[in-house]
Order: C-alpha cells, then sequence, then structure tokens
C-alpha cells in the first residue's frame, strides 16, 4: 500500500465516522472523546488494523486517535528527495524531537513510532476539525 492510498482509504473512513456522530447531534468534545482508543477499538474495530489485537500504535496510557497520521507528517510515493543515494519518502515538518528517519534498505521513512505529539487530547482539541482533510491538507507533498 502506498502513502497516498492509506491516506484516501483512511480520509474516508474517518468522514463515514464523523458525519455518522454528527447525524447523532455529537458536540466536538463528544466526538473527541469517541476516538479515544478504547472506545474504537470497540466501536470502530475497522477503523485500525491494531484494534484486532486490541494494540496501541505507542505505548502511551491516553491515545486519542482522531488525528492518525499526523498533521506534520510529509511524504511521497514519488520520493522527496535524495540522500547519500537512497531515497526519502516521508518526514517531520517540525522535527520532532522523538521522531526519527528510519532507513530501510534504501528507502529513509519517517519514524514516528516514540512520538505522541499528534494523540493528546489537547493538540486534537487544538487542531479540531470536522473534515480530516483540512487539517491534514499539509502532508501530501506533491
Ligand atoms: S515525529 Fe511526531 S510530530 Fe513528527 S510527524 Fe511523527 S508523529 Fe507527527
Amino acid at each position: 500500500m502506498t502513502y497516498k492510498s492509506w491516506f484516501d482509504a483512511h480520509a474516508k473512513q474517518h468522514k463515514e465516522i464523523v458525519e455518522k456522530l454528527v447525524a447523532c447531534g455529537k458536540t466536538k468534545d463528544e466526538i473527541i472523546e469517541y476516538f479515544v482508543f478504547e472506545n474504537m477499538v470497540k466501536n470502530e474495530p475497522d477503523f485500525c488494523p491494531l484494534y484486532a489485537q486490541n494494540k496501541k500504535c505507542h505505548d502511551t496510557k491516553h491515545l486519542n486517535c482522531y488525528l492518525c497520521a499526523c498533521p506534520y507528517f510529509r511524504f511521497s510515493d514519488a520520493g522527496v528527495e535524495k540522500v547519500d543515494g537512497k531515497t526519502k519518502f516521508s518526514f517531520c515538518s517540525i522535527d520532532a524531537k522523538k521522531g526519527k528517519a528510519g532507513v530501510y534498505g534504501d528507502a529513509i521513512h519517517q519514524d514516528c513510532s516514540a512520538c505522541t505529539v499528534p494523540h493528546a487530547k489537547s493538540y486534537v482539541e487544538k487542531n479540531f476539525d470536522l473534515d480530516w482533510t483540512k487539517i491534514m491538507n499539509k502532508c501530501v507533498l506533491k
């Protein structure tokens, strides 16, 4: 699966869930609360493949899934640039302290496994929009 195909499929799933919640009259706070990991595992099992194993993507007590992946993530399936003969496909636009470049053979991908920036409730509240694609509008590099 390419970054872009995941991104588009995720946007569609996210939109369907948000539309369902809005149709039920849920408020912003209730929508954010709905996207808490434990609730999503129970009520939206198809949203993330990790839900089937009840496994979090990050080892953190409070995990909110509203802003998976991350507004700071940047990617290009064609490659962003060449670095020492390898192709970089993604990076973090704020060079977050806990993010790092992962090298996988000839490919470099941003490794966010230790970074929980977009999963904190306060971050989701601050960056909230019903339209996930608006929040993520800088992620896809042409
Ligand atoms: S390192 Fe953190 S802030 Fe940067 S893209 Fe990854 S999750 Fe987002």
